[in-house]
């Protein structure tokens, strides 16, 4: 049974494998046939590969069907050592065939493994993942092929790599501070080694409250507490005791009785209760002018050696400047990644992850009183430099609360970097992964500028403070007030209770009745438990809105859970069964009499959530955050009923409507918003990649009605049969065709404006047609249609909202949904012929630049929820947000749920 079911199994990944090849070698015979041999050695092209790989995937599988059937038959063959033998050299080739092609993919594999009988379950799913993993690179693979560029992140393998800069557009900042937009630039990067991995000490994730890390305290007026001294007090655990385990317990427990007090003190509470401000700093300065930066020396610290000789640079100065990096998707508790420090004379970058169990030498500098650090809303920098180093700060200026103090229009460093420097560093790294090494030299040049004037800037606020105030001292003494409260913030580490679930869940929109704040409890408990355990923030291992979806949804399948999730994280596929029995165990609380007269009300069953079960919406909730007032489940056929209003004079406009109306009129489900003039602007690859991704998709478009499938008759037939249809379909597209279409291309140039004339009649009668049979089919909807008359204003953008749905998740419109929404659609299958290939000269670069999102033509579970719900409930909008990018990696989106309402608010 074991050797069956692999060897399906097999046969799936080898099947995935060979499309993934061949979207690759179609991509490049578009623009270089040359590399066609090397690609697949031993055949003529791709398309003989394909063949020759579907073939021999066929065979085999049928083969295995073949083989004795689990039970009496396979248990009787095995009784003979032959047939036994056989089975088992057929099945180490085939473990080891597997294996090889989940190392390919770098997945997990420990396959050959086979005296574990035990393991068995947990191996077949490591085969699910792989084959999940694999899919989605065929997916990303496809996309690529189409067009979109869907893989946006940089790829930092551990060589140094020069960084490709995404600059996003998600977050472009602006409406909160009148015209002024800010660019954030987004370095991110894949396959980063866990830093984590080389602590020497272990990240302590665990439910407990943190205790301050320091262990001898440089420049102490009171000594510190014996508890932090002695290691073996620290150190000791209960059950390194050699008594037994209660006993053990309660010696523990007695033993640290004693010294509570001590652990939960901040180490320098007395210090600094005590730091008197020296006069030299609360008269006037002379700003001394910072150094240009070409002419400063920037020393990268990354050895015990040179950290040390720092620290004794640093105890000789009078002040210096602070700044931190820091990383929080990929850790629970977040990590700091670098130290920025300044002199009036030298920047030093320091690698945080490289010394970070050799910082805390750096405590005799920072806790000197003599020497001021400079720090620029230092909040945050306090708690990390405690939670990480155990380093701590006395005599803190922090210019973010000079600025306040003086009333400036904006209190971030940028504007004290324009206002005081005239230096320009609007576009910040700040969510860069920090964790990137080596540092690329842009990043090392933004971090450093983050220290490099702020001693200049410590000057010139503490002038304006002292003119502020006539000379008087009081509103400076005030800013190093505030900055000693700031330095004796004591970092506590985030504690879950049995009530944490209520305060996160209180901040949701939407009430939840007593089966969905069940499922929110289990899976927040779920979230943080795992989170924890696998030292990943609770966005990374489930975002609090899709947390949100599968409560509200409370999804009966294990699918529906990843339906609700999009991307899916990783940890939610790995564990998407034991999810599934929260979910279950919510959906068995009863509810409340008053619930369910409340869910009757809104005319639904209480229960019953069939959209979700399947193919439930992958993210709208993401949507839903941003833009409640769009969220409710159910208007999307209100605005596209705008349309249809007698009184639009304008023609192409009103073509547009009418063919988006078209498709929400008649399309359920299984809507296909492509339309027939987005073929025009395929190249060949592009086509076949469709074709493929339609292959794999919608196993319901055989039910579809005839005039709406263009694009794949072939889900009538039998999965075996489709896949002939694809090669059968590639063949199609053989070089003559190609070229057919090259020689088209230039026509189609020549032609196009005489195509242009003839399409907008063409249009126009279809929209007459289109018309007509809308209103046939919203006889007796008329309200549906008066309403939608009144917003018709607002059609123009919710139209575009309908067309370009999966790019919906960027803010900003994009030039080429825009110019899809235009194209009317029509059902009519597109003529093969007219297909005008893709010219690259004429396309948007920017796609792979990552500013584009993706176009709407890939299988996307959302559109078919959409269809669901408009059946049931045919009022009201839902704009899509659509799957955007997939990948995992740190997105900025994400960025805003996930991992930002985590940080420390400054
Ligand atoms: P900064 O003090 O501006 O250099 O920021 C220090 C660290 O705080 C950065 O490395 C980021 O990890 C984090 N950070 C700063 N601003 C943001 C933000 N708007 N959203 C999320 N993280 C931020
Ligand atoms: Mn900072
Ligand atoms: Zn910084």
């Amino acid at each position: 049974m074991h050797v069956h079911s692999s060897s399906k199994l097999s046969m799936d990944t080898s099947k995935n494998k060979y499309s993934t090849n061949s979207g690759i070698q179609e991509t490049n015979s578009d623009t270089n046939d040359e590399e066609k041999n090397d690609l697949c050695p031993g055949f003529k092209d791709a398309d003989a590969f394909v063949k020759y790989g579907l073939g021999a995937v066929l065979s085999a599988t049928k083969a295995s069907t073949s083989l004795p059937q689990t039970g009496d038959e396979y248990d009787f063959y095995r009784s003979f050592p032959g047939f036994q033998e056989f089975c088992e050299s057929q099945g180490d080739k085939l473990l080891h065939c597997m294996s090889q092609i989940m190392q390919h993919h770098g997945c997990r594999s420990r396959m050959r493994d086979r005296n574990k009988l035990t393991g068995l379950e947990e191996r077949f799913d490591l085969v699910v993942d792989s084959n999940d993993v694999i899919l989605e690179r065929v997916g990303i693979l496809l996309d690529e092929a189409d067009g979109v560029n869907r893989n946006q992140q940089p790829v930092m393998p551990a060589e140094f790599q020069p960084p490709k800069i995404v600059v996003s557009s998600w977050n472009r900042m602006g409406s909160s501070s009148g015209s002024r937009s800010e660019t954030f630039r987004l370095l991110q990067a894949k396959n980063i080694a866990r830093p984590q991995m080389k602590f020497k000490e272990k990240v302590d994730n665990s439910n407990t409250p943190f205790i301050p890390k320091i262990f001898i305290k440089p420049n102490a007026v009171k000594p510190l507490p014996s508890y932090f001294t002695n290691k073996q007090i620290r150190k000791e655990r209960p059950e390194d005791l050699d008594v037994p385990a209660a006993l053990a317990d309660f010696i523990h427990q007695q033993r640290t009785q004693e010294h509570v007090e001590d652990m939960f003190a901040h180490p320098y509470q007395y210090e600094l209760d005590h730091l008197k401000i020296p006069e030299s700093v609360l008269s006037k300065p002379e700003p001394q002018m910072y150094k240009p930066l070409t002419e400063t020396k920037c020393s990268f610290i990354d050895t015990l050696e040179d950290l040390v000789a720092l620290n004794e640079k640093l105890c000789k100065l009078s002040e210096f400047a602070v700044d931190l990096e820091h990383h929080s998707y990929r850790s629970f508790l977040g990590l700091t990644c670098l130290i920025q420090i300044s002199s009036r004379e030298e920047d030093f970058i320091i690698d945080a992850i490289e010394l970070r169990s050799e910082l805390y030498i750096l405590n005799e500098a920072f806790t000197d009183p003599a020497i001021v650090k400079v720090f620029h809303g230092a909040d945050s920098d306090i708690e990390w430099l405690q939670r990480d180093f155990g380093l701590y700060v006395v005599n803190l200026f922090d210019t973010h609360q000079a600025s306040r103090a003086l009333n400036l229009a904006r209190h971030s460093l940028d504007h004290l970097l324009k206002h005081f420097c005239s230096v320009n560093s609007e576009k910040r790294y700040q969510l860069a992964d920090w964790r990137i090494r080596p540092l690329p030299d842009e990043m090392v040049q933004y971090a450093r500028m983050d220290t490099h004037y702020l001693l200049y800037i410590y000057d010139c606020v503490r002038v304006q403070l002292l003119d502020f105030n006539h000379g008087q001292p009081g509103l400076l003494q005030s800013v190093w007030n505030k900055s000693k409260d700031i330095s004796l913030k004591k970092y506590t580490k985030p504690i879950f209770t049995e009530e944490s679930y209520l305060e996160l869940q209180s901040k949701q929109k939407k009430s939840f009745n007593t089966q969905q704040l069940t499922a929110f409890r289990l899976l927040f408990a779920w979230r943080d438990k795992l989170a924890r355990q696998e030292d990943e923030s609770t966005g990374f291992t489930l975002p609090t809105h899709m947390m949100n979806k599968i409560s509200e949804e409370l999804p009966k399948e294990p699918q529906g859970i990843i339906a609700c999730c999009n991307p899916v994280p990783p940890l939610v596929r790995q564990q998407v069964n034991e999810l599934h029995l929260l979910v279950q165990q919510a959906r068995e609380m009863p509810l409340l009499k008053a619930e369910i007269a409340a869910e009757k009300k809104k005319g639904l069953t209480p229960i019953k959530k069939p959209e979700v079960t399947m193919f439930g919406p992958h993210d709208t909730s993401r949507v839903s955050e941003i833009n409640p007032q769009h969220c409710s489940s159910d208007d999307v056929p209100v605005k596209q009923g705008v349309l249809f209003t007698e009184d639009e004079p304008k023609m192409d406009v009103d073509v547009q409507k009418t063919s988006s109306l078209m498709a929400a009129a008649k399309i359920t489900q299984f809507e296909e918003l492509e339309t027939q003039n987005d073929h025009k602007f395929l190249s060949v690859t592009q086509m076949k990649a469709r074709r493929i991704i339609e292959c794999f998709e919608n196993p319901f478009r055989m039910y579809l009605p005839s005039s709406d499938v263009h694009i794949s008759k072939n889900a009538k037939f039998d999965p075996s049969s489709k896949i002939f249809e694809i090669s059968k379909r590639w063949k199609l597209l053989s070089i003559e065709q190609q070229q057919k279409e090259l020689e088209a291309k230039k026509e189609a140039n020549r032609k196009a404006k005489e195509e242009a004339k003839e399409h907008t009649k063409k249009v126009a009668e279809e929209r007459n047609q289109a018309k007509q049979s809308y209103q046939e089919s919203l006889q007796d909807v008329a309200t549906v249609r008066q309403q939608a008359a009144e917003s018709a204003k607002g059609a123009g953008k919710k139209r575009e909202r309908v067309a370009s749905e999966v790019g919906e998740s960027t803010p900003k419109p994009r030039k080429k949904q825009m110019k899809s929404a235009e194209k009317p659609q029509t059902t009519e299958p597109p003529p093969q012929d007219s297909f005008k290939p893709f010219d690259y000269n004429q396309s948007d670069l920017k796609v792979f630049a990552g500013t584009k999102s993706k176009d709407n033509t890939q299988f996307d579970p959302n559109r078919q929820a959409h269809g669901f719900k408009k059946k049931k409930t045919p009022r009201g909008q839902k704009s899509n947000s659509g799957a955007g990018s997939r990948s995992m990696s740190y997105m900025a989106g994400k960025s805003e749920r996930g991992f930002r309402h985590n940080w420390p608010k400054r």
